[in-house]
């Protein structure tokens, strides 16, 4: 690809068959300049990949016929959809993007309890129509809406995020996105699109829960099992100041640990600043109750009674409300660095939770955050790690350093906070990594994402993708 000029006939001749837009890096019409550095646009703004054409692709068909330009030009590509990995893989150096993020149409089956979704589209916008809008009565008249596995985050979209697992905030209750995935449409290397479920390609379906996006073809469509949720549900947050963090991660690591700890509970924690960005460091307790309300209180009631709390905004109220809120947190436009991974079953000990608050006490930036948020157990512990290509189901915490910063000259010394941070933190995990918080300075990553998976892959890869063309830093080799 280093020595590729666009060739302007090939290029014409797509724009014609397309419904959707070709853009390039060095058109001649400002217009589309503009709309080419728009469309490069992605959550991690250190990263400095320039494609040389970005394909923006409306339908299934857009997709063939980008795969089949791409290779008969003999380029390289990347699938992008809402451009959230951590090291950028959705955009390749020079190469050719076929992005995705357009494609956003949906439909649900009252009936089934299943939505089938474009890769284009982001699970707050299909919640609002299944929980907001659509109701259903319970025995008792209570009233629920129906809710997919689908992260906090309003920008990250449902494909790259279910391929790589997925957790959200009711995982506990109903397992990963990637174990809710019925079945998955999919263009392959060779142009053909192919349905991937139980039935058909049982090895691909397989594989696409948990190997990750960007490996085995340009997903366009997959179909979800819903679940029933309460139109209020009882969540919130509380906050205590960072002299208590060690005590409430201890609670915290403790409630984990007790057996008897109802699936309904799910509660991610992290260590920040109040009011966020520019307030004092605290240990903030997130989360929900997935089942009736009065049933959770027991168990929020022990966190809102801990120590002495700064703020506590735990209550009963409704669910697309709380999830609208946690999303607005989120900061965009950041420079950042993410380093993590998960925990050895007694690697919470009391010695880690001590070094990871003092360390974090040491942050020279305000918008960044030591994140316990990937809550394990519960209905995502009961699948077999060798059911999907989802390996992690025995881990029940994980840390997520998330180094953020605004400006080029801070780089150094919040890079610095990151890699200590890690540093002290590597004796107490497992050596396993999640495979969407992915970080191209792990050098063992077939191990760290996929365990005793990884042999399997490389065989569905052999047989789906034998000549590599879904290639990037860390993606499946034959
Ligand atoms: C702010 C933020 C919040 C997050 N919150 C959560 C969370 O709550 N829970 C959680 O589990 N994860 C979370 N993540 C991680 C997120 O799930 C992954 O980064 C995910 O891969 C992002 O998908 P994307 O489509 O937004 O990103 P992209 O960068 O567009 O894609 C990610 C990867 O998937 C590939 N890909 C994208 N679309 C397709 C497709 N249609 N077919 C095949 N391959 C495709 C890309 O090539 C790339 O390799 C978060 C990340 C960020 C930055």
């Amino acid at each position: 690809m280093d020595n590729y000029y666009l060739n302007i006939e090939s290029i014409a001749s797509l724009r014609k068959i397309l419904d959707g837009e070709v853009l390039l890096s060095i058109s001649r019409n400002s217009e589309e300049r503009r709309r080419f550095v728009e469309a490069l646009e992605i959550f991690n703004i250190s990263i400095k990949s320039q494609p040389a054409i970005i394909i923006r692709c409306e339908s299934t068909e857009d997709v063939v016929k980008s795969v089949k330009f791409i290779k008969s030009e003999d380029l390289s590509c990347s699938i992008r959809s809402g451009g959230h990995h951590f090291f950028g893989a959705s955009l390749k150096d020079k190469g050719v993007v076929i992005d995705v993020s357009n494609m956003k149409k949906f439909s649900f089956n009252e009936q089934k309890q299943t939505a089938t979704l474009q890769p284009g589209c982001d699970w707050h916008t299909l919640e609002t129509l299944t929980h907001g809008k659509y109701e259903k009565r319970g025995a008792n008249d209570e009233r629920y809406g129906l809710v997919a596995t689908g992260g906090d985050c309003p920008t990250v979209l449902n494909s790259g995020y279910t391929l790589g697992g997925g957790y959200g905030l009711s995982s506990r209750s109903f397992g990963l996105a990637c174990d809710n995935l019925i079945s998955a449409e999919l263009v392959l290397a060779t142009g053909e699109v192919v349905q991937a479920n139980d039935k058909e390609n049982p090895d691909l379906y397989w594989a696409l829960r948990g190997a990750g996006g960007g490996n085995f073809g340009v997903v366009t469509s997959l179909e979800y099992q819903l679940h029933l949720l309460p139109k209020e549900v009882l969540c919130g947050y509380i906050e205590w100041p960072l002299s208590q963090a060690e005590d409430v991660m201890k609670f915290y690591r403790d409630m984990y640990l007790n057996e008897n700890l109802p699936d309904e509970l799910s509660l991610g924690m992290f260590l920040g600043t109040s009011p966020y960005p520019e307030g004092e460091p605290v240990v903030n307790v997130y989360g929900l109750y997935t089942g009736p309300a009065d049933e959770g209180k027991e168990h929020v009631e022990k966190f809102q009674e801990f120590g002495e709390p700064i703020e506590d905004i735990f209550g009963v109220r409704p669910y697309l409300d709380f999830m609208t809120a946690i999303g607005e947190e989120i900061p965009y436009g950041l420079e950042s660095k993410r380093k993590g991974g998960y925990f050895r079953n007694d690697g919470l000990s009391d010695e880690a939770i001590s070094s990871i608050v003092s360390h974090f006490g040491k942050c020279p930036s305000g918008y960044s955050l030591t994140r316990f948020d990937l809550q394990g157990g519960g209905a995502i512990g009961r699948v077999a790690q060798d059911a999907t290509a989802f390996v992690h189901r025995d881990s029940l915490f994980h840390i997520s350093i998330g180094s953020f910063w605004q400006h080029e000259s801070e780089a150094e010394e919040n890079l610095k906070w990151a890699y200590e941070h890690y540093q002290i933190v590597s004796p107490y995990l497992n050596g396993h990594a999640y495979q969407n918080y992915a970080d191209a300075e792990i050098t063992d990553w077939s191990h760290a994402y996929y365990g005793q998976n990884y042999p399997r892959l490389q065989q569905i890869k052999k047989k789906y993708d034998p000549e590599n063309f879904f290639e990037f830093k860390q993606s499946i080799r034959t």
